[in-house]
């Protein structure tokens, strides 16, 4: 069985070398050598004035939307994994759900306007399968109404945009350094933002609220990020352009058989933006093959392959949120949702993985 993704792992002896250090220090956790190390090294990757580290990319969210101070309403997409939308509502904030852009399924900036109300203090976008939110627009509506942005950035780590990495834009943005992502710690995540006084702020609040002098001026949480984990990601740090290399021609092998599939479609190369290739999404169009992506899944998976229905559903259609609060109407991302599925994609998927799925998607409606 071909699954939609396998973790990526360092040669066993590099991470054991990795973590000799510990053995000799006795530093397991709480803000140690690796986890500092991590972050400078993290950071000019990310391209990030300031970056704190977190137990993973849940929380990373969690303590972005605590370090802004926000309150009220949360103007967010529906079209992402359960996370972002659990994050607002776990902090005592409502989501207020925007349509998306089909050519990009991120936030959709022309129908955020009309969803601002005077409880709106923020908006939270999400940069989905990496593709790289219209940051300059987001930013021009936050100006205008006071509102302050932040990104969800969990499938956009390694990628730039107009030459600048990915944490220069919006107020904060949360990473994801999940074992299933193009670059982890095993678990793990990261908040980047703008100012120093954020990022104290941050740095407190993943650790109980604490400030460096072991005052508690905050009600915080526990987020650290062990010396382990850290130890796993500058392991994987080292082999992340290679890893994103073979992503990409991967990806582009997809992108070649798949073109002028009829009935499937795929989604354009953004400008400007240098690619992790985290993953690789389709779109089924059942008028034109007779079969719907839930037909389309079940036919691959008969054959061997594991492809996911992500995002399927919307996260304003789980029941756990139904008559909690009011739940706008996303006739794109609903669409959407319903046609797309991810295709089995990481570095050392066989040539001939790809082909056999490429032939199976070909032979559809014919
Ligand atoms: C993976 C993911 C998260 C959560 O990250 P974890 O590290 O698994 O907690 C949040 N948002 C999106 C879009 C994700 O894909």
């Amino acid at each position: 069985m071909i699954y939609v993704t396998k973790s990526t792992l360092p040669e066993f002896e590099e991470y054991v070398e990795e973590i000799r250090d510990i053995w000799e220090s006795h530093r397991l956790t709480n803000m140690g050598p690796k986890h500092e190390s991590l972050r400078n090294m993290l950071g000019e990757v990310l391209g990030a004035p300031y970056l704190e580290l977190a137990v993973n990319g849940h929380m990373a969210i969690e303590l972005a939307l605590k370090a802004l101070d926000l309150s009220g309403e949360i103007i967010t997409t529906p079209f992402t994994f359960a996370s972002t939308t659990h994050a607002i509502v776990r902090s005592g904030l409502t989501p207020v759900f925007c349509d998306i852009d089909p050519s990009t399924c991120t936030i959709d900036p022309q129908k955020i306007e009309a969803l601002i109300t005077k409880e709106t203090t923020a908006i939270l976008a999400v940069h989905v399968y990496g593709r790289i939110c219209q940051v300059e627009e987001l930013e021009k509506i936050a100006q205008k109404h006071g509102l302050k942005v932040i990104y969800d950035a969990a499938h956009a780590v390694g990628e730039t945009y107009l030459g600048k990495g990915i944490a220069s834009y919006g107020d904060a943005s949360a990473y994801s350094f999940h074992a299933t992502k193009v670059f982890h710690t095993v678990e793990g995540g990261a908040v980047s933002c703008r100012d120093k006084k954020t990022a104290e702020k941050l740095y407190a609040l993943k650790n109980f609220g604490m400030n460096p002098d072991g005052e508690v001026g905050d009600i915080g949480m526990n987020s650290k990020m062990s010396e382990f984990h850290a130890a796993m990601g500058l392991c994987n740090l080292r082999h992340l352009k290679e890893m994103i290399q073979e992503r990409k021609k991967r990806v582009e092998l997809y992108q070649e058989n798949l073109k002028d599939c009829p009935g499937i479609e795929i989604l354009p190369d953004q400008k400007h933006v240098v690619s992790n290739y985290a993953y690789f999404p389709i779109f089924i169009h059942k008028e034109e093959i007779g079969m719907d992506r839930d037909q389309v899944c079940a036919l691959l998976y008969e054959n061997g392959f594991f492809a996911r229905k992500y995002f399927y559903p919307l996260t304003s259609e789980f029941p756990c949120y139904q008559g909690k609060f009011p739940i706008q109407e996303t006739p794109i991302a609903h669409e959407r949702s319903i046609q797309v599925m991810t295709l089995p994609l990481y570095p050392d998927l066989e040539e001939e993985n790809i082909m056999e799925i490429c032939r199976i998607l070909k032979s559809l409606g014919k």
